[in-house]
């Protein structure tokens, strides 16, 4: 029988990028064959699924420097439609071409992928999508909890997006739901879970070993001391006052301390870097949080889950609207402690340390959530619910 053909479409951004590999793997696995257009950076990583990395130029600049600057000064926010916008036209013209004469029989798309939703119109291709965040629906919208949360600016940007002006409205797009959703979180971690229809399953993270990433350093050493990881992620980690109040906070404690600081810091320019400390630019996370005791984190949805995965409770200090709702719901479930940026001192962080180490209710609590990950399936749940969704509409 013909191999059928299903093209996975991304943004060049690891937490987007990441939850997918997985579920790739096991796409490749079960007989599809499998395309996904990527920039430079994460050929090697889909190269592992096994799938065909396609390459094409993207427009994007997630650079952790120009993302930390556009935090700070909030009425650049509305800048992110537009450099969506530009991206879908710079990208789509580039994958049409790749795809005008390999029709694939199913497109999988990130949200945030909106070439893959115009594509699968285009060429009359069922398509799924894969929500590496929060869903959304009539009870749960992002726009009204950013607004209730009074992240007034931000809210009051997402509102005006609602002008009618072609690009925004099409922005708008991103967030309504296609026939298929599959969601990388347990439903127990969604807000408003149980009001979620079929349309949506919720996989929880779907997670495979990285070997891209491996420079077979061993980081972690066995020698009884507790391990923390701290990280924020790969795009809103430039923040260097951070990492030196980590050094100061936990400098000679009994924690064996890994801290991954992203590109835009050099781990040598820290003064003074204890023995307790290891400090690189890029860590393997899921290698780490095996090992992991506490994991300060940005909140970024694929750390939550992974470290939730793995029975890690969690610090979080969000550094944008959707890490910050994380960090209230992972308050809200009692799976860790919320510090604020703003508000975060030496003394802050070894409160908040010391309040979730050794904190039985609150470990017993993450261990449940792990036991809603474990049942919630991942990769390979998603691969079933994508496969019982295509063989229908691919019988002939
Ligand atoms: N990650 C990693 N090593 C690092 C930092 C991050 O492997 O040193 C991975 C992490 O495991 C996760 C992703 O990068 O899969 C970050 O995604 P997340 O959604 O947490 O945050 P974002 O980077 O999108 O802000």
């Amino acid at each position: 029988m013909e191999q059928k053909h299903i093209a996975i479409f991304n943004i060049p951004a690891h937490g987007h990028i990441n939850p997918t590999l997985a579920l790739t793997k096991k796409l490749v696995e079960r007989g599809y064959r499998v395309t996904y257009p990527v920039t430079d950076e994460f050929v090697a990583a889909i190269e592992e699924t096994g799938a065909e990395p396609l390459q094409y130029r993207s427009t994007l600049n997630i650079n952790p420097q120009t993302i930390r600057e556009m935090m700070k000064n909030k009425e650049d926010m509305p800048q992110a439609p537009k450099m969506f916008m530009k991206e879908v036209e710079e990208v789509l013209p580039q994958l049409e071409e790749l795809y005008q004469h390999d029709r694939p029989d199913l497109i999988v798309y990130d949200f945030m992928a909106m070439t893959g939703k115009l594509i699968a119109e285009k060429l009359g291709v069922e398509a799924v999508r894969l929500c590496s965040t929060y869903a959304q629906n009539e009870h749960f919208q992002f726009k009204d909890l950013v607004e209730r949360m009074q992240i007034e600016k931000v809210g009051q940007q997402v509102s005006d997006l609602k002008n009618a002006n072609f690009s925004t409205a099409r922005f708008e797009e991103l967030f309504e739901p296609a026939k298929l959703n599959i969601v990388f979180m347990p439903r127990a971690f969604q807000p408003y879970g149980d009001t979620f229809d079929e349309r949506f399953r919720f996989v929880g993270p779907s997670l495979a070993e990285r070997k891209f990433q491996n420079n077979n350093e061993q980081l972690v050493k066995d020698d009884g001391r507790p391990v923390m990881l701290i990280s924020l992620g790969t795009a809103f980690n430039a923040w260097s006052e951070f990492y030196s109040m980590c050094i100061d906070a936990f400098r000679d404690t009994k924690w064996q301390v890994i801290m991954s600081v992203g590109a835009a810091i050099d781990p040598e320019s820290f003064e003074d870097i204890p023995d307790n400390f290891s400090i690189r630019q890029s860590v393997p996370q899921l290698e780490i949080l095996k090992k992991a005791k506490l994991f300060i984190t940005h909140g970024g949805m694929n750390s939550t889950m992974e470290a939730l995965n793995e029975g890690v409770p969690l610090v979080v200090i969000p550094q944008m609207p959707e890490q910050e709702m994380t960090a209230r719901r992972v308050e809200e479930l009692g799976l860790g402690r919320h510090l604020q940026p703003e508000a975060t001192t030496v003394q802050r962080l070894q409160e908040a340390v010391s309040q979730v180490d050794d904190n039985t209710e609150l470990l017993n609590r993450v261990k449940d959530m792990q036991e809603n990950i474990k049942e919630a399936g991942g990769a390979e749940k998603a691969a079933d619910e994508i496969e019982a969704f295509f063989k229908p509409i691919t019988v002939n």
